[in-house]
Formats: C-alpha cells, sequence, structure tokens
C-alpha cells in the first residue's frame, strides 16, 4: 500500500493499531468487513474503526493473495473511503496482484461449495449445484432435463 504513493505515512500508520479479526467461517459472500465504532466521528481513522474482519479461509496459503486484497479493500474503507463508488473501485483497482483480482469469484464458489450439504446431481451428465437444502425431485437438469438427485456434500 505504501509502494501506491497515495497516502502519507502518518495516514497509513493510523491503519496499524485497527485490530484484525476473523469472520465465521460459514460466511459465503462476505470475504471482510471493516466494523465502525458507533456514535463519534473522532478525527483519528485508527480511532473511529473497530476492528476489521476478514473470513479464517483467507489466512490459509491457498488464499493469502486474495486475502491481501480484501485486506487491502478493508483498509480503503478504513481511511475514509465508505462507499463503494467509482473512486473506490478506481483506488482498488490499483492493487497490483492480478490473480488477486481473479480469485474472488473463486473463493466464493468454493466457501459456498463447502457449505452446502447437499449436491443436485444429473444422473446423465453429472452436472452438480451445491445447495443448503435437498432438492426432493423438485428440478430437472437443464441440459438433460433428467430429474436432479440428491447426494450428500462430502466435501
Ligand atoms: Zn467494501
Ligand atoms: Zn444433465
Amino acid at each position: 500500500m505504501a509502494t501506491l504513493d497515495i497516502w502519507s505515512s502518518s495516514e497509513l500508520a493510523e491503519l496499524k493499531p485497527i485490530t484484525l479479526g476473523v469472520l465465521r467461517s460459514n460466511a459465503t459472500r462476505r470475504h471482510g468487513v471493516t466494523r465502525w465504532k458507533l456514535g463519534s466521528s473522532p478525527p483519528l481513522v485508527s480511532k473511529k474503526v473497530d476492528t476489521i474482519d476478514l473470513h479464517p479461509q483467507l489466512l490459509t496459503e491457498k488464499w493469502l493473495a486474495y486475502g491481501a486484497k480484501v485486506l487491502f479493500h478493508e483498509y480503503l474503507h478504513a481511511l475514509g473511503n465508505i462507499k463503494h463508488d467509482s473512486a473506490f473501485y478506481s483506488l482498488e483497482s490499483l492493487w497490483p496482484s492480478k490473480e488477486a483480482k481473479e480469485m474472488g469469484r473463486s473463493f466464493t464458489t468454493e466457501m459456498s461449495e463447502n457449505r452446502a450439504q447437499w449436491i443436485w446431481r444429473c444422473a446423465k451428465c453429472s452436472v452438480s449445484h451445491y445447495r443448503q437444502r435437498r432438492s426432493n425431485g423438485r428440478y430437472q437438469c437443464r441440459k438433460c432435463g433428467k430429474v436432479l438427485q440428491d447426494v450428500t456434500n462430502t466435501t
């Protein structure tokens, strides 16, 4: 973040005291969150932000590159860019890791697959949809028109 030359070192120093925590591991769409202290709006960022929580899986080696980008996203919020507006996204796009940009979607997919209790599977083409509930014979494969079967997700 320091190499981007956008923030002064004193602004960046304010990020240091922010406590980092973890989200519940069953979060699938939320990968990070900046929690603000209620009420007061003191001048220093570090006094306004309570904690930044990241998805626990982002701290594993596999997802670390994406985790760094999520933390960058939350730090942008902490530095006063509250809304996801075009200014926010142009700052976010400065993050240098191209890999991280592409990992977001796979992370979402993998987290929801991990969380799913059931797989709705087509017996013919083996297409699989990961779901929390059983399909109970209510859905058909879009390709084959076969009724999807419920299989327990063991992943
Ligand atoms: Zn955000
Ligand atoms: Zn099928």
